[in-house]
């Protein structure tokens, strides 16, 4: 062998173990400033987060929490000012809205919408075939449907309601995590899934969440260490004021709902 192809072999390995490194990164954000209406609400956020990783992220109301959710998915509202965002190595600028869904990112909404006139069933088939290669055919997923429902304790009729229109606030999360399970996202943010749940729903929820962690990257946004009694999150961020000022284990999450956040103020 010459020295020419030796060259290229170690290129080439070395390239073949950054393609896996890559391939489990699922998301890589630097230095984000993000504005909405010319205000600035994120303010040099950097986190990444990698297959099989659980991210949990806690801070006051308003601290952008949720604007950070929105930006990741694309929301038109939001307007990144400095900073980069990737998905799976992939600048995400280059993806359309649609497009990041169908590239396997998923996001819960602290406040799901009504959809009046639009039944639960339907719309659950037409969200897996937005993301899907292959449109779910009738029967195959019917079964699918039987079987997360099962999962997550959800009675049929609930298929036949129209989305959302009516539902407690379990029962929204409960579809939203239905939603998910069914999309098997490699990326999934869910904003204060946990919020205004009782036990069951809770238990239920965080069931949802443990079935598609080990193949996805989590990025929980919370307010309450109760959740993390069911789901073993890998870093807890204590964002202040659109930035993440600590990072540490479960216990930050115990700390933080313990000691609140003036503690933190200082690092802001
Ligand atoms: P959190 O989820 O941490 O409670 P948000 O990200 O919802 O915080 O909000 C952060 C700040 O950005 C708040 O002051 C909020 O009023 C403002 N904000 C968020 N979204 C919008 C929007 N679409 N239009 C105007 N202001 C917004
Ligand atoms: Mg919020």
């Amino acid at each position: 062998m010459n020295a020419r192809m030796l060259h290229h072999l170690i290129r080439e390995r070395r390239e073949g173990v950054v393609g896996v490194a890559m391939s489990d990164e699922m998301l890589r954000i630097e230095n984000l400033h993000v504005s909405v209406e010319g205000t600035s609400i994120i303010k040099g956020l950097s986190l990444t987060i990698h297959r099989g990783e659980i991210h949990v992220i806690m801070g006051r109301n308003g601290a952008g929490k949720s604007t950070l959710a929105n930006v990741v998915m694309g929301h038109p509202a939001y307007e990144i000012t400095e900073g980069t965002i990737h998905f799976q190595g992939q600048p995400l600028e280059e993806l359309a809205v649609f497009e990041r869904a169908r590239a396997g990112m998923f996001l819960s909404f602290q406040y799901p919408a009504v959809i009046p006139g639009v039944q639960v069933g339907t719309f659950l088939k037409k969200s897996v075939a937005s993301v899907r290669d292959e449109p779910p055919k009738g029967r195959a997923f019917r079964k699918e449907l039987n079987e997360a429902m099962g999962q997550l304790e959800m009675d049929k009729s609930f298929l036949s309601r129209y989305v959302n229109d009516g539902f407690s606030g379990g029962e929204k999360k409960r579809l939203e995590i239905l939603q998910m399970i069914l999309l098997q996202p490699s990326l999934a943010l869910l904003d204060e899934t946990d919020s205004g749940l009782d036990i069951d729903a809770l238990r239920i929820v965080s069931k949802g969440i443990n079935k598609i962690a080990p193949e996805a990257g989590c990025l929980i946004i919370t307010h309450y260490q109760r959740l993390l009694d069911h789901v073993k999150p890998h870093f807890v961020h204590a964002m202040i004021d659109g930035a993440i000022v600590k990072t540490g284990g479960p216990e930050l999450a115990l700390e933080l709902e313990d000691r609140g956040y003036d503690w933190l103020d200082a690092a802001a």
